[in-house]
């Protein structure tokens, strides 16, 4: 990376446009080449088949997408989006139901409960209105142009859409693939001739299926949001409801390891959520509103984390981010946040780069993002090892899969019993926190919250679990932690510090 020209950003989904917003700091001049026609209104499309489905921002995600589109959550509300502030919560488990203990957590973020089409929208005419960005639509790139000696891109091929099969050449300093899951980065690296190493996949076999209902005006609006946990052990789905723009509501049904896939058959549904923990409560809900039209199914096989950064001779020019870089469960409303670590994490390298350039900085970007997404790609992949079915592969094992499971259960069990009994809500904002990719899944192996989940005079499983950790002892433990858990080398963020403390003190009062 010499002088800071031109970059092409492949796509304009969510991970395209919070990139295209970050390059406009560094570049010149940035252009997104998008398959489809982009609409005027906030509506789908078909480059995005996922977009029907809920998409919810974490804390930690809408934290960098304020800082990149300052009042785009405000905006989003004047335009109809649900503020998350006040809203009733409920959460249920198998531990119980617990309505309105996350408002406080949720409440500090302040995330807008929209339709995926209005916050990409939001936010593309954000990026629309930087000079410098232009987009390129109805164009669909084809392929990487690559110098001589195979060592950098160089720009990208592309075609137009419908009867025009020209191939055309754009030239650019840097590419950045951010065309999710149908990305054909690893065929158009091998056409040129680079081989890539083999992905980490998360065999997950996962079923959506979700139906949106009118909410009559004659009804008070005071609908917050449900979330109904799975129950993997017992093969009970997780099923959410929630509110969007324009008096809608959704219901959503998952289910993972490829059994019996959520129904979209409209009886069946029904059937269905009364299935799920905290099915009174979402029935009573769904009784008094208009359905809009039967359920729709969304069905992934596998979750894919690719490997660049073990590439010795990962080619300069070519950055990948996204989805086409790691997908995951959409159950844990991961991606997008991802997608925004991702963005911010580049841009911090850019910035580095400017004022002490370092060979390999494409490859160095790959790694740093790797050690960002890993807290992301490891929680998920616990959570949904617990479906039977389920299954990860790749070039290296998994850490401390199974002991997390088993720790996580007891840490929610106490969670939900020190909420609901005792009106104590630390673990829970730690929960919450952990979930909402702010805190690192480390600060739950510390020994004073350890001490709190694995009585000394508790369950047979957590006495186990005490002795497997010599808990007594803090130098073995801390090395036996260690061990099981991955180091998770995340950079310190003064940001989420902030926040953190500014909770801590919220929580201790
Ligand atoms: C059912 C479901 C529910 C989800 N729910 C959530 C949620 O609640 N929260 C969350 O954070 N994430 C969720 N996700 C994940 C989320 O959709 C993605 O992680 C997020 O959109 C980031 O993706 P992206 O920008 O990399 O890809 P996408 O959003 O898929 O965008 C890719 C873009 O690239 C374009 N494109 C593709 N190929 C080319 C090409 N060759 N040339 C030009 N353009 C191209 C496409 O048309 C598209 O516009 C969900 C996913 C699914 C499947």
């Amino acid at each position: 990376m010499t002088d800071m020209k031109k970059a092409i950003v492949i796509g304009a989904g969510i991970a395209g446009l919070i990139t295209a917003r970050m390059l406009s700091d560094y570049y010149e001049e940035v252009c997104i080449i998008e398959r489809d026609e982009l609409p005027a209104e906030p509506s789908n499309r078909q480059g995005v088949p996922q977009s029907f489905h809920p998409h919810r921002v974490l804390p930690r995600g809408g934290l960098i997408l304020e800082q990149y589109f300052p009042g785009y959550n405000d905006e989003l509300i004047a335009l109809g989006a649900i503020p998350s502030q006040n809203e009733k919560f409920v959460i249920a488990n198998r531990y119980g139901t617990l309505v309105n203990k996350a408002n406080a957590a949720a409440s500090s973020f302040n995330i807008a409960s929209c339709s995926r089409a209005l916050l990409e929208w939001v936010l593309r005419q954000r990026v629309q209105s930087i000079d410098h960005v232009s987009f390129l639509t109805s164009t669909e790139v084809t392929g990487l142009m690559v110098s001589e000696d195979r060592h950098s891109i160089t720009g990208v091929y592309t075609k137009k859409r419908g009867r025009d099969h020209r191939i055309e050449m754009l030239a650019a300093d840097m590419v950045i693939d951010a065309a999710g899951r149908s990305s054909k980065l690893i065929r158009w690296l091998d056409e040129i001739g680079i081989p890539v190493p083999e992905p980490e996949v998360l065999k997950v076999s996962l079923g959506y299926s979700t139906r949106y209902y009118n909410i009559p005006s004659s009804i008070q609006n005071e609908w917050g949001t449900v979330i109904a946990e799975s129950d993997p052990e017992q093969g009970i789905r997780a099923g959410m409801f929630w509110r969007i723009e324009n008096d809608i509501a959704g219901v959503l049904l998952f289910n993972a390891g490829g059994n019996e896939y959520p129904s979209t058959d409209p009886d069946e549904f029904q059937k269905q959520i009364k299935q799920l923990f905290a099915s009174h409560e979402i029935a009573a809900l769904v009784d008094q509103l208009e359905p809009l039209q039967g359920p729709r199914g969304y069905r992934i096989s596998e979750s894919v984390r690719q490997h660049f950064e073990l590439m010795e001779h990962w080619p300069s020019g070519l950055l990948v981010l996204g989805d086409a870089f790691c997908s995951f469960d959409p159950i844990h409303g991961q991606g997008m946040t991802v997608a925004a670590i991702e963005a911010e994490t580049i841009g911090k390298c850019l910035e580095a780069q400017r004022v002490h350039p370092e060979p390999q900085f494409e490859r160095q970007v790959l790694l740093r993002m790797q050690q960002e997404i890993e807290p992301a790609w490891w929680l998920s992949s616990v959570a949904d090892l617990r479906w039977q079915g389920v299954e990860h592969v790749g070039p290296s094992r998994l850490k401390g899969v199974t002991f997390a499971q088993k720790y996580i259960n007891l840490f929610v069990k106490q969670a939900m019993k020190k909420s609901s009994q005792e009106n104590n809500n630390r673990l829970f904002f730690m929960n919450f926190l952990m979930n909402a990719l702010i805190l690192p899944p480390s600060e739950f192996f510390k020994g004073d919250i350890l001490n709190l989940i694995l009585n000394d005079n508790g369950s047979k499983e957590e006495l186990e679990l005490r002795a497997e950790l010599g808990i007594e002892d803090p130098e073995l433990f801390q090395q036996r932690i260690d061990e099981i858990i991955p180091s998770f080398q995340l950079e310190p963020d003064g940001r989420i510090q902030k926040m953190l403390d500014s909770l801590r003190l919220a929580m201790s009062k």
